[in-house]
């Protein structure tokens, strides 16, 4: 069974003026499709054609590195389509922001802590809000395509929130400002999403 690439959950313009449809497009249309393609391309013909793409990013040192890049990218890329949204941005409520002021004190705190592993990430790669295996939440980032559920990560645990800070999630509008696309990515980011990724993950 080839992965394939879901449709963005709302249209492309939807994160207007935050995220620019353009860089919605390409990062979906192309750069997701990419991921997807040279995963299928990566998995022809082994024992991982058969599995789930959770059980392949779980035991990922098995595998070559196209499948880790290309795995990773794929569901990475798959949470952080769903985790964004038109009409989001705010704070979480809920049993999630009980757990975010328990665990950094406030969610002014959290967000500090995700900017600053975003911002501090050399090069590409991730920054993670994570249920530890303790059940507690954790922030965390990680290079390239990989994940907090990968067996090769320094940091283990279950995203429920991802922030891609790869050039090409921020370049067209931001070009090398980094910081200032970790600022605007907040007014998109659906709580709701992340609250549900919580409650399943706990
Ligand atoms: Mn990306």
């Amino acid at each position: 069974m080839a992965f394939e690439l879901e449709a963005l959950p709302y249209a492309a313009d939807a994160l207007e003026p935050h995220i620019d449809k353009t860089t919605m497009e390409i990062h979906h249309d192309r750069h997701h499709q990419a991921y997807v393609d040279n995963l299928n391309k990566a998995i022809a013909g082994t024992d991982a054609e058969n599995l789930s793409l959770l059980d392949i990013i779980k035991n990922v040192s098995k595998y070559s590195a196209a499948v880790r890049n290309n795995g990773g990218g794929h569901y990475n890329h798959s949470l952080f389509w769903k985790v964004l949204g038109p009409n989001a941005g705010g704070a979480p409520t809920g049993e999630l922001a009980e757990a975010i002021n328990a665990a950094f004190g406030s969610f002014d705190e959290l967000k500090k802590q995700l900017q600053a592993a975003g911002a501090t990430r050399f090069g590409s790669g991730w920054a993670w809000l994570i249920v530890g295996a303790d059940g507690k939440l954790a922030v965390t980032s990680t290079p390239n395509q990989d994940n907090p559920l990968m067996d090769v990560a320094e940091v283990k645990g279950t995203p429920i929130l991802g922030i891609d800070v790869w050039e090409h999630a921020y370049y067209l509008k931001f070009q090398n400002k980094r910081p200032a696309y970790l600022e605007e990515i907040f007014n998109v980011i659906n709580w709701d999403a992340v609250a549900q990724n919580y409650a399943a993950a706990k």
